[in-house]
């Protein structure tokens, strides 16, 4: 197996991994957004795409995948409505600004068509290959994918984002054994808030805002932490 790193390495955005054996996979293929969108390295042949979760810096260029070519795509239900729900929005947010199209609705079909969703746990066999997903605990449909050579007992693990902390509406990630690891790392080097007390603060802050009849605004990323800030938090 070979792997090559065609963007989020040392950044944050445009998550896409390419690796080659008897088939070839790209895991993710994500666009960087800021105030130009960037894009990952073009993969080479794709035998199959694997999607980990819905979010843009993971998902963002999958259809351009299938301009030219219609690899099969592996990834969670979830993942799929979602990806389709945001990539759509990304279309037409993209006219509206008048970019220049770099993916289109009729790719975005493309790419649908050719998703076959797998639940947590389900191993997908294909070629030489075993593929499972197991819950990444990040987002609704997040997944960790673990690629086995069949009969070697050799694990590639790649984790997409993940959390082993549970949330209000996820569990925490599965572990995974593995003997080629690929994890995610954006806050690996920052101490996270104790999370009951970051809730506390902040029901008590919005609460506050509120009795003094103001507008909370929160902003929030659009899916997993906008639902995640609306659920009831526990009681005490
Ligand atoms: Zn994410």
């Amino acid at each position: 197996m070979e792997i090559q790193f065609l963007g989020g390495a040392r950044e944050v955005g445009r998550s896409s991994f390419y690796v080659k054996g008897s088939k070839n996979f790209l895991l993710d293929y994500g666009v960087k957004v800021g105030r130009k969108i960037e894009y990952p390295i073009s993969a080479g042949k794709v035998d199959a795409f694997i999607l980990s979760h819905a979010h843009l810096d993971h998902c963002g260029f999958a259809p351009e995948l299938y301009r030219h070519a219609f690899p099969i795509a592996f990834g969670t239900e979830p993942s799929l409505r979602l990806a389709e729900l945001l990539l759509e929005d990304s279309i037409k947010i993209g006219m509206k600004e008048h970019l220049p199209p770099k993916v289109t609705k009729k790719e975005l079909g493309f790419f649908m068509r050719r998703y076959v969703p797998y639940d947590y746990g389900a191993p997908v066999g294909f070629g030489e290959y075993d593929i499972t997903f197991y819950d990444a605990g990040h987002m609704c449909g997040s997944a960790i994918t673990k690629i086995e050579k069949s009969g070697s007992g050799r694990k590639l693990v790649y984790t997409g984002d993940f959390k082993i902390e549970e949330q209000l509406l996820q569990r925490g990630a599965e572990i995974v054994e593995s003997d080629i690891l690929m994890i995610e790392t954006t806050y690996a080097n920052r101490n996270h808030e104790d999370r009951k007390s970051a809730i506390k603060r902040f029901v008590e802050e919005v609460r506050e805002v509120v009795d003094n009849k103001g507008t909370a605004l929160v902003p929030v990323f659009a899916v997993g932490r906008a639902q995640e800030v609306l659920a009831a938090p526990p009681k005490n």
